[in-house]
């Protein structure tokens, strides 16, 4: 049977938000050493706004009509801002099909023309399309995410799009460094400029940032991570799932998460509040030292 202290902490973590699947997630909790961290949708607001937009024929309007038209099948918080962005512009977004994801890169599908992609630097890279063009280059020297749109090798444009910290993301990670965690990292798909940006503002320095990764390179240093003590994942993406399943403690953003990331995981966050998790976490080791 489980002991009172546990049942009693599980609802007092209920009450704020932290909802545990069972004690065994809530002893394990306990004993976490680490925290990894997805950046969108988790450190930040998972709101992204696109802030600019170039095309290569200098159609902007006709740019984003077709990116749309692709992000209208994606439920990625980029699309969302994407959608977004060319409502706010009154544009109609262009009919396509056969989009399918690729997981931390974008996506591919087709509208009346042809085959289309729409993703990172590291997807037009593998389409063979040349980023760097006089139009383009301007975009990649801030810390914005990029988006790039193309067929084959020839791109049609490309924009930025910027998301900011949760506002307790900070106090957060203050407050799991004041418990003693020693070691935290945020873990994203996003390229290295945009995540210390992100960091930096959360007070994680360059050396807890590991960007341009696919989810499998998430699942690769959580699992290392593991190998030094308990860890805890928290995210909140489809691609996140097997990150969480991997962590010691798997714990999903609730309220705005995905399905597939709360069923990978042991806790759910229902709270936009970070601070949530941190009380979470002492409530954790108070518990399992008054059951020891
Ligand atoms: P994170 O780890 O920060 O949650 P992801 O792994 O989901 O990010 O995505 C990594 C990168 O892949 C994004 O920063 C973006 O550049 C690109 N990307 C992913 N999904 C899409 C999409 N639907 N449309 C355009 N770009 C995308
Ligand atoms: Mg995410």
């Amino acid at each position: 049977s489980v002991p009172a202290a546990i049942l009693s902490a599980l609802s007092a973590a209920a009450h704020g938000g932290v909802l545990f699947k069972g004690g065994a997630a809530l002893e394990t909790l306990a004993a976490v050493q680490s925290f990894a961290f997805d950046k969108t949708g988790t450190l930040t607001t998972g709101r992204p706004e696109v802030t600019e937009i170039v095309a290569e024929s200098g159609d902007e309007a006709g740019f984003l009509a077709l990116l749309a038209g692709l992000e209208a099948h994606s439920e990625h918080p980029i699309a969302d801002a994407i959608r977004r962005a060319a409502l706010a512009r009154g544009l109609a977004p262009t009919p396509t099909h056969g989009v399918s994801a690729i997981p931390a890169e974008g996506l591919i599908g087709q509208d009346a023309l042809g085959p289309l992609w729409a993703g990172n630097p590291r997807l037009a890279a593998r389409m063979g399309a040349d980023i760097d063009t006089p139009a383009l280059r301007a975009l990649a020297s801030g810390a914005e995410t990029l988006v790039f749109m193309g067929r084959a090798d020839r791109l049609i444009g490309g924009l930025t799009v910027a998301d900011l910290p949760r506002a307790t993301a900070a106090a957060g990670i203050a407050a799991l460094r004041r418990a003693g965690i020693g070691r935290i990292v945020m873990l994203t798909g996003d390229r290295r400029p945009v995540a210390l940006h992100i960091a930096a503002e959360l007070g994680l320095g360059p050396d807890e940032v590991q960007a341009d990764l696919l989810p499998e390179g998430k699942v690769r240093l959580v699992a290392e991570m593991a190998a030094a003590g308990r860890v805890a994942f928290v995210g909140d993406g489809v691609n996140d799932a097997a990150a969480l399943a991997r962590a010691d403690v798997g714990i999903a953003m609730g309220a705005a998460g995905s399905e597939v990331a709360l069923q990978a995981a042991d806790v759910a966050l229902l709270s936009e509040d970070m601070g949530r998790l941190a009380a979470a976490h002492r409530l954790a080791r108070h518990t399992a030292r008054i059951i020891k």
